[in-house]
């Protein structure tokens, strides 16, 4: 028998969350973004789940390729472009658009010879200060591009730093907003600037194309409830009780006697650990379902298990279904009592994981 732990995937919830992007940007083209493994939920269940959107997005040149060879026949993005030359005959092969954030990779396209069409996206850094061009030379960048015979269209793209106006201190997206217009001033061509964030909050910066990602598989970019938007987790990750104690006051659990009973309690062991991609930072208390019943973590997260307080639910036995985060317990509320976000979670949920379509 394998562990009874279980990743349930809902197509119908990735293409419902589809849905609600488009309908934020109604006149943009949506890129569903799919990178590490769709945050986790699986390529190819991904490329089903958002048959609907107008290009699938990622960062792997091999995954892009795969998705071809499952048949995925519209656009495809590379998000950070590519990083090598030997790269670019398999996206001209496969018909794979890219980003351009730096010289190096506009000179790798000077130099290669193509009768296909390349399609670039030219990134600009607009403030966040990771990838693409600095607003005043973003003019001689798309210039340069353009000049390059096997290119066939530039795509003007940045990244918001907070799109989900968290307050964050730093960056403003307004801020971004202006050294975007700055530096394509006077510029035709197309126009993707919003992640999931900007698409929900800033309808009118979709412009041409959005690339939502989180949102798609159920979760919130940051601040505020992804049920607020009408968005459905598509990841729920689900295990059973393999075994319970009953501690006396003073007795602890677990490595390092992290967690120490200051009352007689029932203690539950979950089959699931930091190896299944729970996360071992996860502090006492972070919530767990146990049969319908909300509870809270006890102790150091181990590799394969953990433990959970089960003193207020006396049905609780070996058997007891266990809900980790997904439908019930939004995967948001897990990750911010664990110090970390949404993305990361769905991200890490190991492969030893059995994964169940519903
Ligand atoms: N666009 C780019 C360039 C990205 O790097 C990402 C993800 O980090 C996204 C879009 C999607 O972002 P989100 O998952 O916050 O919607």
């Amino acid at each position: 028998m394998p562990r009874p732990i279980v990743a349930s995937i809902s197509i119908s919830a990735l293409q419902h969350n589809l849905a609600v992007a488009r309908a934020h940007a109604p006149n943009a083209r949506a890129w569903g973004v799919v990178k590490a493994n769709a945050y986790g939920h699986g390529l190819e269940r991904a490329m089903r789940g958002f048959a609907a959107a107008d290009g699938l997005a990622l960062i792997e040149v091999d995954y892009a390729v795969r998705l071809r060879e499952l048949g995925w026949t519209k656009p495809i993005l590379l998000l950070e472009g590519f990083f090598d030359a030997a790269d670019l005959p398999l996206l001209a092969a496969h018909d794979i658009q890219f980003a351009v954030h730096c010289e190096e990779q506009i000179a790798l396209l000077e130099g290669f010879e193509t009768k296909a069409g390349l399609h670039a996206h030219l990134k600009m850094n607009s403030g966040m200060n990771r990838l693409g061009f600095k607003p005043e030379a973003y003019r001689a960048a798309f210039e340069r591009l353009g000049r390059i015979a096997s290119i066939r269209s530039v795509t003007m793209m940045t990244h918001f730093a907070n799109a989900d106006d968290a307050g964050n201190p730093g960056l403003a997206l307004e801020e971004q907003v202006k050294r975007f217009n700055a530096g394509t001033a006077g510029l035709d061509a197309p126009r993707s600037l919003c992640n999931s964030a900007g698409d929900l909050l800033h309808a009118e910066l979709a412009f041409d194309w959005v690339r939502p990602g989180i949102m798609l598989y159920g979760g919130t970019p940051g601040g505020g409830s992804a049920a607020d938007f009408g968005l459905r987790p598509a990841m729920t990750l689900e295990s059973e009780i393999i075994g319970v104690q009953d501690i006396a006051p003073g007795e602890a659990v677990g490595y390092g006697s992290r967690f120490v009973a200051d009352k007689p309690m029932k203690v539950g062991v979950v089959a699931c650990g930091y190896a299944d991609g729970y996360p071992r930072h996860a502090p006492n208390g972070t919530p767990v379902v146990v049969d319908g019943v909300k509870t809270g973590t006890v102790g150091r997260v181990s590799m394969d298990m953990l433990a959970v307080d089960l003193t207020h639910i006396p049905g609780a036995r070996v058997g007891s279904r266990v809900l980790l985060w997904g439908e019930g317990l939004p995967v948001d509320e897990v990750a911010f009592a664990a110090g970390t976000i949404g993305y990361e979670l769905m991200c890490a949920l190991a492969p030893r994981v059995a994964v169940r379509e519903v």
